[in-house]
Formats: structure tokens, sequence, C-alpha cells
């Protein structure tokens, strides 16, 4: 196969999220937020766990620790038990109650709005401040890249990067700024409902002309 220019993977790129965007009209985070505050401790939660798991876990968490000072103060066994089914919960507790003594300390128990602020905290790496600053406050500073989007950016042929940081300079490249948020949620909803890490649906994929994997499988 030729190998594909810029220009031409530009080209295709746009029409994969013109795709996407008519597939997944709805696509938003599906982690249950309502405010930046919880979106932070879900996405927190959200790390080797299910949106839905988090989901369940937060439903009760949110209620008991409203602020980032209800974290702060709390017994951090009291953060532990309220967290423990979404696995590796010493560690995600011990990042929640440092993160919301910062909060705290520094910005008034809010959540700060820059990577450079958010990046500083404990527990939150570039993937969940790009969370937070897409879903939460509607800022387009980077692109999210979790395993879907890695496992769909390669199958696609976007990009043959293996890290998240360097697939995302990729993609920032490739994704017009407006859509860098609606992006990761268009490959999130195709990688959860129908490019599967083991069973890609390939004959029903709606972007399966345009993709270099899809087009190898027969009918
Ligand atoms: S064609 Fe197959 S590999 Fe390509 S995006 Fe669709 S489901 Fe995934």
């Amino acid at each position: 196969m030729p190998r594909e220019s810029f220009a031409g993977l530009q080209t295709r790129t746009g029409k994969i999220l013109a795709s996407l965007r008519h597939a997944y009209p709805d696509a938003h985070c599906e982690l249950n937020f309502s405010n930046p505050l919880e979106l932070l401790i879900a996405t927190i939660l959200s790390a080797q766990c299910t949106d839905k798991r988090v989901n369940i876990v937060t439903g009760e968490l949110f209620k008991k620790f409203p602020t980032a000072r209800d974290y702060a103060d709390a017994p951090l066994a009291e953060i532990e038990e309220a967290i423990k089914s979404t696995g590796f919960f010493r560690n995600k507790a011990r990042n929640i109650q440092a993160c919301c003594r910062k909060l705290v300390e520094r910005h008034g128990g809010e959540v700060p709005r820059t990577m450079e602020e958010l990046h500083s905290l404990d527990g939150v790496g570039r993937k969940t401040a790009n969370v937070v600053l897409g879903n939460a406050f509607n800022l387009n500073v980077g692109v999210v890249v979790d395993t879907h989007v890695s496992r769909l950016s390669q199958r696609l042929g976007l990009t043959r990067e293996k890290t998240p940081e360097k697939i995302e300079q990729v993609l920032m490249e490739l994704v017009p700024q407006a859509d860098w948020t609606l992006f990761s949620h268009w490959l999130i909803w195709h990688g959860r409902r129908r490019c599967d890490a083991r069973k890609p649906d390939c004959v029903h994929c709606e972007i399966r002309n345009l993709c270099p994997t899809g087009t190898m499988v027969a009918t």
C-alpha cells in the first residue's frame, strides 16, 4: 500500500471526524458529575476501572464528600472504604486526599483551569487534566488519550506512535482544536460500541471505508 501523505491523512481525518460526528451526535463524557471537583475525583477513580463502576461509587461518595475540604480533613480510611470497589483504592485515596489538600491550600478549594496547575496536583496526569479542562470548563487544551483513543488511532492509521504523549501530539496536529474534546469522546464511544479491542465489528463499522484495518477485512 503506498504511503499516505500528510495532506492525504488530514483529508481522511476530516472525513473520519464528519462520520463519527454523524454516528455519535450525543457523545459525551460517561462519568457522572455536576461540578469540576466531582469530575476530577471521578476521573482519578476511573484509572483501571470502568465508568459504570465509578458512577456507582460516586453516587454515594459525592454526597459524603461534597467539597475539597471534606476530602482533605477526612480520615484516610474513610475515603478508602468509600472507593474500595474501584480498585487500587489505597493509592487513589492517598492521591485524592493530597490533591484536595492542595486545592484547599492553593486554590481556595476550587479546581484550577490550567494544565500546569492541574498537572501539579497529586494523581493528576495530562490525561486527567485534559478530561477536566475539556468537560468541566469547555477548554480544548489537549486531546484525551486513553486506551480506546490509542487503539483506534493506530487501527485507523492516524499514527504509529505508541505512547499517549506522542499520540496526543499527532492528534493535536490532525484534528481542529475546536473538536479536541469531542474527538476523544467519538473515539471512546466508537471503541466501546464498535471497535472492540479483541473483536472489532468491522463489517458494520460506520468508518470502515476510511480505515486501513477495516478495508482489509472481507465481508
Ligand atoms: S473498520 Fe474495524 S478496525 Fe477500523 S475503526 Fe471500524 S471497527 Fe475499528
